[in-house]
């Protein structure tokens, strides 16, 4: 968009798409941009099928538990909080009322969540997060060793979306050594896993992809239509 389209846009909407993602280890087959080209390929479609914008994706993410993984970037919490909100406040300039967020790194959520607060309370700004592993629909067609971490789903999605990006040799199937689940620490992810998937990859495929894209998509269009009707 040139800003006369800019402008137009603001005129006429007050909701935008902003997705984020993160710079880290997705097992041996998967490109370590995973989480962000995810986020972004289901931004862009969503805004396709919307007609709301989206915005470029914020590439990094808090990522500290995969830096024993070359490649991975991380960027500290408060950097990365501050960062984010000065994007926000941008748009509250431009007057969008609303910002759905699409997450592509679970890793981020808890300072997104404080900026969602921030944000209405500061910038009277409504942000909604979304994240496309929490839905539930996703068990219909995957099961639960295949749901975590760089495993059967991460990279079908990735198989589908940019599969000459896919390590078909490197899919490694890892059960994940178990933690007390009462407890909360911080934690590495080679302290559970040696090569960074948790559960089953190698039964992805692109059809599978496509399937859970379809599904994010058809879901997320409809979560679109509950955000137009909230009121700040
Ligand atoms: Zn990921």
């Amino acid at each position: 968009m040139s800003w006369k389209e800019a402008e137009e846009y603001f005129s006429t909407h007050d909701l935008i798409i902003l997705p984020i993602g993160s710079n880290e280890q997705h097992g041996p087959q998967n490109p370590l941009g995973t989480d962000f080209l995810i986020a972004e390929a289901i931004a862009e479609e969503l805004a396709k099928r919307t007609g709301f914008a989206s915005l470029r994706c914020i590439p990094y993410g808090v990522s500290f538990h995969h830096m024993h993984f070359p490649g991975t970037i991380t960027v500290d919490e408060f950097a990365f909080m501050n960062y984010i909100y000065e994007v926000l406040k941008s748009l509250s300039k431009w007057k969008i009322k609303k910002v759905l967020i699409i997450n592509g790194h679970g890793g981020n959520l808890n300072s997104l969540q404080i900026l969602a607060r921030k944000a209405r309370e500061e910038l009277n700004l409504l942000v909604f997060i979304f994240q496309w592993w929490s839905l539930k629909s996703l068990e219909n067609y995957f099961n639960k060793d295949e749901l975590g971490h760089a495993a059967a789903v991460e990279t079908s999605l990735i198989a589908y979306l940019y599969p000459e990006w896919v390590n078909k040799q490197g899919a490694i199937d890892e059960t994940p050594r178990e933690r007390e689940k009462e407890l909360t620490w911080f934690t590495y992810t080679k302290e559970f896993t040696e090569s960074g998937v948790f559960g089953v990859s190698k039964t992805f495929s692109r059809e599978r992809g496509k399937e859970v894209f379809e599904e994010v998509l058809s879901h997320l269009v409809k979560l679109v239509e509950e955000i137009e009707k909230e009121k700040i």
